[in-house]
Parts: structure tokens; sequence; C-alpha cells
């Protein structure tokens, strides 16, 4: 039924707020804070701990639709969509092509490794490439986020106990994730910022089918990476089964779904994000999320 957003208000408060459905335009979007819709105090809720996410807690069906004097434009940043995941998944070499292009065998299972919260950006804020690393890559990728506990989960239920989808940025300090000892990937992939995610959430009755998005990363103005979910090696139930036979998975849990071919290290000569790029990943459905990329100080 919606997008939503988080932003932070002019009284420093983060709002969650419902974006407007034509988000393919080249303008800024148009937000409708829930608070006009819901009331100050039970928005207040939906947004404390990403409790919008929680199926059984939070009726979006029942969100009225904003009328035409209730729209405001969008903050040239926003919050990422969901704040304080419990956990964030990510899936590595999940589009076969990108598996080849590392020159790495496609997996027989899914790859899975992790990325701290304080990564997480919004849309609008900027990627910081850290001072220790000299090869900061870029990968467009289609996000899930998590809404209802799952455990034990079969694929055939597995959309079920998703909440919506997001686009993701899994931004890669190359340099910190090959050759490292223990073959380790999470410092290479958690540095701050290197989550941005957004601009909204789409949920589920919008984007029934998660299957056959087109995904795309747009380095200042070149297209580099232009594939489709339906690439991907182990698909969004799949992924939902298989982890949720290890861990619990909580609304507002994200799994990063893996990228597609394209990225910088695979590149002749190799191309890494350097101060005063701007990448755009897109995701069909779903819309654009921006970042400038700025030198740590
Ligand atoms: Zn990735």
């Amino acid at each position: 039924m919606v997008a939503l957003s988080r932003y932070v208000d002019e009284a420093g408060k983060p709002q969650l707020a419902v974006m407007e459905k034509d988000r393919s335009s080249t303008g800024p979007p148009r937000l409708c804070p829930v608070s006009a819709l819901i009331g100050p105090q039970a928005a207040e809720e939906w947004v404390r701990d990403d409790a919008f996410c929680d199926r059984s807690a939070v009726r979006l069906a029942d969100l009225p639709s904003p009328r035409e004097d209730q729209w405001i434009d969008a903050p040239t940043t926003l919050l990422p969509p969901v704040g304080r995941p419990e956990k964030i998944f990510c899936i590595g070499l999940n589009y076969r092509d990108h598996a080849l292009e590392t020159g790495a065998e496609p997996p027989s299972e899914p790859i899975v490794f992790s990325k701290f919260n304080t990564s997480l950006v919004g849309d609008g804020q900027p990627i910081v490439l850290p001072c220790i690393s000299r090869r900061v890559d870029y990968e467009a990728e289609l996000v899930v986020v998590i809404g209802a506990t799952a455990r034990n989960v079969p694929a055939e239920d597995a959309l079920s106990y998703v909440f919506g989808y997001t686009c993701g940025h899994d931004v890669s300090a190359r340099d910190w994730q090959k050759g490292r000892p223990g073959g380790q990937w999470l410092l290479a992939k958690s540095f701050d910022t290197f989550a941005p995610v957004g601009p909204c959430v789409v949920t589920t009755d919008e984007i029934t089918d998660p299957g056959e998005l087109g995904v795309r990363m747009r380095l200042n103005d070149q297209t580099m990476q232009d594939s489709s979910t339906a690439q991907l090696i182990f698909d969004v139930p799949t992924l939902i089964a298989h982890l949720s036979q290890f861990v619990t998975l909580r609304p507002g849990d994200l799994i990063f779904t893996g990228t597609p071919p394209g990225v910088g290290a695979a590149r002749q000569p190799p191309q890494f994000l350097k101060p005063g790029d701007h990448c755009t990943v897109e995701v069909d459905s779903i819309g654009r999320l921006r970042n400038p990329v700025h030198a740590e100080r």
C-alpha cells in the first residue's frame, strides 16, 4: 500500500512519512508525515524502535491516504527507513555473473556476512571514504525488510514474513575484504556510512514478487551495474528460509541480497570510489538511493 521514509523534522525529531507513489520523477519526492495522518502520539509509537515494520503491532492498512495539502517536499537528506535493525545480513556472490567476474565459483549455498548498524545512512547522506582504505567499491542491491518473527520458515511461506523492500548500497573496502586472515569480510563491509539504504521501504502489497526487479548502479553519469533480481542464485524466499534455520529473524531485520556484475574491482582498469563521486542505486518499483562520496577528515 505504501512507501515509507524517515527524516529529521525541524525540531530535530525523527519522523515517519509516506513517500509519494510516483517516485521515478526527477524532482524531489514529496512526503506526508504519518503524524499528520494518525496524530503525533500514535506516529511516535510507530517510529520508536522501528515498530512500524512489525506487522503484528501496526496495521498499515488503516493509514488514511494523504490529502493534497498534506504533502511536503522531502528534505535533501533522509534517514535510513529502518533506524536500528537488530540484524543486518548480507549475501555474497549471489548473482551468477558477478560470481564469475570475481573469479569465484558460483556458491553451492548462500555466503552470509553482516554489517554493523552503525554503517547505516539514508538517502542523500555521504559515504565517507576511510583514511585506511584505498580501494572502496560500490555494490547496488535489493534489500529485504523483515516484518514478522521468523524461525524455520519454509521457502513457500517466506514472503509472508517480509515487510517490504528498499534499495541498498553494500559499500565495500576491497583492500580489507580480500586476503585478510581467516578470509574475514565483516570490517571491510562495516565502516561507518558503508550501508546506505532508502529512500523508502515499499510494502509487499505493492511489490508482490521480488523476483524480477531491475537493479542498477550509476556512478556519476555512468551506468556501472544493470541487472535483475531474476539473476539471483538464491532468491528472496530461499534466503529467508535458509537464514531462519539458524537465527530468529525479527521485524526490521535487513537482508542485503547481493550485487550484480560490474563492480569497480572487476573492471579493467579497476575503478574505485573517490571524493566528489555521486552514487545512485536504483531498484524498480522502489526508487533511487543517492549518496555523495566524501573523504574522511
Ligand atoms: Zn554485496
